[in-house]
């Protein structure tokens, strides 16, 4: 139940309600932040490269193996790589969207590229 209200963190009371955002116990008068002591918020996904730098959407990276490419030329080990747009869902294992100059638009995984 992803609405379920949470009871009152001050009085345990059942009889919460929310009320543009937050939550109100109407047997205390407590008010407070659904969901902000909770694991509910899924954290932000923290995307490494092969050697654990931090990745950022628009990063510029480099491959770091010899990719294969099916129906293309492969792409080289050392193939600059700008503007990456990270996947928050990833595409068969892929978590990177990037236009590969000279190949064209495609995913690549972070564990084979390096930030430049
Ligand atoms: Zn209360």
């Amino acid at each position: 139940m992803a609405d379920q209200i949470p009871p009152c963190p001050e009085c345990g009371s059942e009889y919460t309600y929310e009320d543009g955002g937050i939550v109100v116990c109407p047997m205390c008068n407590h008010e407070f932040a659904p969901g902000a002591s909770s694991d509910a918020e899924p954290e932000a996904r923290v995307f490494r490269d092969s050697v654990g730098n931090e990745l950022a959407d628009g990063d510029t990276v480099t491959v770091t193996v010899n990719l294969d490419v099916k129906g293309g030329s492969p792409i080289k080990r050392g193939t600059k790589v700008p503007k990456i747009k990270l996947l928050d869902e990833p595409v068969n294992g892929h978590d990177i969207s990037a236009t590969v100059p000279g190949a064209g638009q495609m995913y690549l995984k972070t564990s084979v590229v390096k930030k430049a």
